[in-house]
């Protein structure tokens, strides 16, 4: 039978339990900085004008309709789909050395991703699963995400709270010291929680000793074009990592819930990009993936992967996208700028310009578990407790305020 004995009533999820106390406060000056979501100035969801003209092409094209995609998904899409991170050039497009199937937005990618990873990435040196590798911190979803499939999880020092920078020497220390096979979860721009990419130099150092440890390097790209605007520039690590004479295996898992604001139309893909040319295996990977894919969902979802793949796929709305890429990081870096100033006025006490130097939808601001909590009870301003902040959630209307209430609980 069912009890409470053996269904112990679990917290709410960290993020969405802030989301719904946020919705429950009557405050009209109540400010969210909680979920990773684009806001405009006005502080409404965003949808974006090259989202908007797909809408239209695809809602008034003769083959509009809900029928079943195929168990790998849309092939524009996921085509499209890889050209975007890797490249049109890739190299590993071009020696057909990539495998890519469609999934469940980031998440979803994560967890096909993982799930292939458990049962055949095997290492020479022990017969166990891969031991996998995350960010201290990370993502909270990752570490449940992975337990869940019945990885074991490690972490690499990433975030030196002193400095407020990257610690590269302990980062490069556990990949030399991790047991070779192991697998390293990189965030490949935009680093969430703390909104701090290693720079182009520290990437190659990073990049050599996976290769060095023979370990394998699983993307996680769920914010490209939001770091700096430009899909290039954010895919700069994931293409130095594929197209260089690196010789891991590599995995990316390419979210569009970000950059296409298409949040809950779960639009996303895997791809395992395999070090040489082999058509069997890469006909036993796509099995191995649609069988993960058909027990799971049978088949992707097909409305948000239609509407990316027409963006992609048609010049004009590409241009669109690429404008709106920079509407919202310009915005978001706008933002960041305004608040460290707004900080520095009000000569609240401590160092602020890490905020307007980080990049993507977050900062770790620095603030303590109390400081959050003062900011959310006295003043109706809402981050998660780690003190990082969705940037997104400012805006001009509401960043001096939000400074104010900063400059209140620091003191
Ligand atoms: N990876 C990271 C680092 C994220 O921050 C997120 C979302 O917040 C995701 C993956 C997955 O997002 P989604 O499943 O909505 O694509």
């Amino acid at each position: 039978s069912f009890s409470t004995q053996n269904i112990p009533q679990l917290p709410p999820d960290p993020l969405f339990g802030l989301k719904s106390r946020y919705t429950e406060d009557s405050r009209s000056n109540k400010v969210d900085l909680g979920i990773g979501a684009y806001r405009d100035n006005s502080g409404n969801p965003w949808i974006l004008p090259s989202v908007k003209l797909a809408e239209n092409l695809l809602q008034n094209s003769k083959d509009y309709n809900h029928e079943y995609l195929p168990i790998s998904g849309f092939k524009s899409f996921t085509d499209a789909a890889a050209r975007v991170i890797l490249g049109d050039d890739s190299k590993a497009i071009v020696q057909d050395r990539l495998v890519s199937i469609q999934s469940l937005s980031g998440t979803g990618a994560l967890h096909i991703a993982g799930k292939f990873l458990k049962d055949f990435y095997v290492s020479e040196s022990s017969a166990e699963p891969p031991l996998i590798y995350v960010s201290q911190p990370t993502w909270a979803n990752h570490i449940q995400l992975f337990e869940y499939i019945g990885l074991k999880i490690a972490t690499y020092p990433y975030w030196d709270a002193k400095t407020k920078s990257l610690d590269l020497d302990g980062f490069l220390d556990a990949i030399k010291k991790a047991p070779q096979g192991s697998v390293f979860l990189l965030h490949a721009t935009a680093h969430n929680p703390t909104g701090l990419d290693p720079t182009p130099d520290q990437w190659l150092k990073i990049l050599k000793a996976v290769e060095q440890g023979g370990h394998l390097a699983l993307f996680d790209s769920a914010y490209q074009g939001f770091s700096s605007g430009s899909l290039e520039k954010d895919a700069w690590a994931v293409r130095e990592a594929v197209d260089k004479q690196y010789r891991f295996p590599i995995v990316v898992c390419q979210s569009f819930a970000k950059n296409a604001g298409m949040y809950g139309e779960r639009v996303g893909a895997v791809h395992v990009v395999l070090p040489d040319h082999d058509a069997a295996l890469n006909k036993a990977v796509l099995s191995q993936l649609s069988k993960i894919v058909r027990s799971e969902l049978s088949n992707p979802p097909a409305y948000g992967a239609k509407i990316v793949s027409l963006i992609l796929n048609t010049p004009e709305l590409k241009k669109q996208w690429e404008e709106d890429l920079v509407t919202m990081s310009s915005r978001i870096s706008k933002m960041r700028k305004t608040l460290t100033a707004e900080l520095e006025n009000l000569g609240t006490p401590g160092t602020w310009k890490h905020i307007s130097e980080q990049q993507g939808m977050f900062s770790f601001t620095g603030l303590s578990p109390a400081q959050v909590e003062r900011l959310e009870k006295k003043h109706g301003v809402y981050l998660v407790g780690s003190g990082r902040a969705s940037i997104a959630g400012l805006n001009e209307g509401n960043v001096k305020h939000v400074a104010q209430c900063i400059d209140e609980v620091v003191r």
